[in-house]
């Protein structure tokens, strides 16, 4: 009998296990729980505990809020090694990328400490006789986040510690496949001091999200995931009322300039293809190389070194990456390989069918490396989300941005250049949202804020850092004036202005 992992609801573990759903170990491929799939009834308990909690958490002191995050960071740092191994349990990357998962997660709860700073508003003084104005920023009430599995810790803190600092009540829906990070995370605030109600994680599917997004009391919902579901949930939460961000998929491309420092090149595009099995939004899953000769020289280096690389269990700290998420996703990737090879590309490195020793049953596919990729083949338009990489041969710079600007994502992008002028026309022209140049994962750090264009993003306000701030808060902008005894004005009709 597996255990079977709940809801979080107003500081409490609730049980509501008439549905269940098998939580995997994808590096043995076994069931290791089961996880509760909260029906409507429990979800609308979570709204109803975080809307009693918010007139008191509103009304706390910015500074006492911000105080509760300082705590919190001290108990992730402390229980880092825990929250790494429920990561990796069920998620299956390897540990010390989990680590790094955590580290960019706890970067925003650090940032979430300058609440005090950041919510500190505007203000003018005499925009009149006698009349001063400011704004400011107040919470929302209710908000919801709905995470994907690929960072069970790091997207969830993107979300709340922000959401929470300034002022909101918080219910998170993380991914079915792996919930324990969340759930710890939920204990951890607890521990903090957050008072019960702020905090609350239902775990579920479509009929849990369906009530987030259209429960009147939910002011507002944060989603991160595929593209197809960011559109209905956009669609969805916006047509119910809500203030909506949702981030989607995407296809990064890296351009390959033929002046490249190659070395550098190949050791980043390794990491960055197939760094956390590809299943990174920001992964580059696709280089395009300008040139033949460069295109020759790229595809034997990375060819030789791909084939090289580790891949088996998340608990072996020496390998590389660790496998899928499940196995119809390893499925789906292998899918993406064939139909690449029947559609004409050159699979340099094959990864499908592999089986790690004493890990034969685990979700693996290992490096692929698939060259004369061309943009009409299924592979290339759509995400694959595994640790493949494509390279796409183009004879000019202008015809490399073309293909990166015609398509349909628009999360990350990179070029890798020894050309100031080059990079600098890429980064002012390129139709993407978060641009490297020499940098092959361009994660915006804390302070920033993470988002793509086109289908990777619906929706206006970036994720974190100053954006997170803005989307958690309602701008209110008062306009005050105290009589005094000897100006008393008359009515006035037109419109006031100061003459
Ligand atoms: P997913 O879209 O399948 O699931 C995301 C969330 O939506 C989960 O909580 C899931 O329970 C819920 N969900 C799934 N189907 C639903 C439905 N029909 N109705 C309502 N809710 C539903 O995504 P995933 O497979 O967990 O994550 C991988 C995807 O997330 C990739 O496409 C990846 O690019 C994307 N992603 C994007 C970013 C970004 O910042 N743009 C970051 C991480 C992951």
């Amino acid at each position: 009998m597996t255990a079977i992992l709940g809801h979080f609801i107003n500081g409490q573990s609730v049980a509501d296990n008439a549905r269940t759903q098998d939580v995997y170990n994808p590096s043995t491929g076994a069931v290791s729980k089961q996880v509760a799939l909260a029906s409507k009834a429990t979800v609308e308990e979570a709204i109803a505990a975080a809307q009693a909690a918010f007139p008191a958490w509103r009304n706390e002191p910015v500074i006492k809020r911000a105080r509760v995050m300082f705590k919190f960071k001290e108990l992730l740092e402390a229980n880092r090694d825990h929250i790494c191994k429920l990561i990796g349990e069920e998620h299956g990357k390897i540990l010390h990328d989990a680590a790094g998962e955590l580290q960019r997660g706890i970067e925003n709860v650090e940032y979430a400490c300058a609440a005090p700073e950041f919510l500190k508003g505007e203000y003018s003084k005499n925009v009149g006789p006698g009349i001063d104005s400011w704004s400011e920023f107040q919470p929302l009430g209710v908000v919801a986040g709905i995470t994907p599995f690929n960072f069970p810790a790091m997207v969830p803190l993107w979300m709340f510690p922000m959401a929470i600092v300034c002022g909101n009540c918080f219910v998170l829906k993380p991914s079915e496949r792996n919930p324990s990070a969340s759930l710890y995370l939920a204990e951890l605030l607890k521990q903090a001091g957050l008072p019960d109600g702020v905090f609350n994680v239902v775990n579920g599917d479509k009929e849990a999200v369906d009530t987030l997004l259209t429960d009147p009391r939910v002011q507002a919902v944060s989603f991160v995931g595929s593209t197809p579901i960011a559109r209905y949930i956009y669609a969805t939460a916006t047509a119910n009322g809500k203030r909506c961000q949702a981030l989607g998929g995407a296809k990064n491309h890296a351009i390959v300039m033929p002046d490249a420092d190659l070395d550098n090149v190949v050791n980043s595009l390794l990491g960055a293809a197939f760094g956390s099995s590809g299943e990174r939004c920001m992964a580059l899953s696709v280089a395009v190389a300008v040139g033949d000769e460069i295109a020759d020289r790229l595809v034997a280096q990375i060819g030789a070194a791909a084939a090289k690389l580790k891949v088996g269990a998340y608990s072996n700290t020496d390998n590389d990456f660790g496998p899928v998420i499940t196995a119809a996703h390893k499925a789906k990737v292998e899918g993406y390989i064939q139909s690449a090879e029947e559609q004409g590309a050159t699979i340099v490195v094959d990864g499908r069918g592999l089986k790690p020793e004493g890990y034969e049953n685990g979700f693996f596919v290992g490096a692929t490396l698939i060259d004369r990729v061309t943009p009409d083949m299924v592979s290339y338009q759509e995400e694959i989300f595994g640790p493949v990489l494509q390279v796409v041969r183009v004879q000019t710079m202008h015809e490399a941005m073309e293909l990166i600007n015609n398509h349909l994502y628009g999360n990350g992008t990179c070029i890798y250049t020894r050309d100031g002028e080059a990079a600098r026309y890429f980064s002012d022209h390129i139709q993407v949202g978060m641009v490297g140049i020499n940098i092959p994962l361009p994660v915006p750090v804390s302070y920033h804020s993470f988002g793509g264009w086109k289908q990777s993003l619906f929706g206006d306000l970036y994720a974190y850092g100053p954006d997170g701030a803005r989307f958690y808060t309602r701008r209110k902008t008062i306009t005050q004036r105290w009589p005094t005894s000897e100006v008393r004005e008359g009515a006035q009709f037109s419109m006031p202005t100061l003459g």
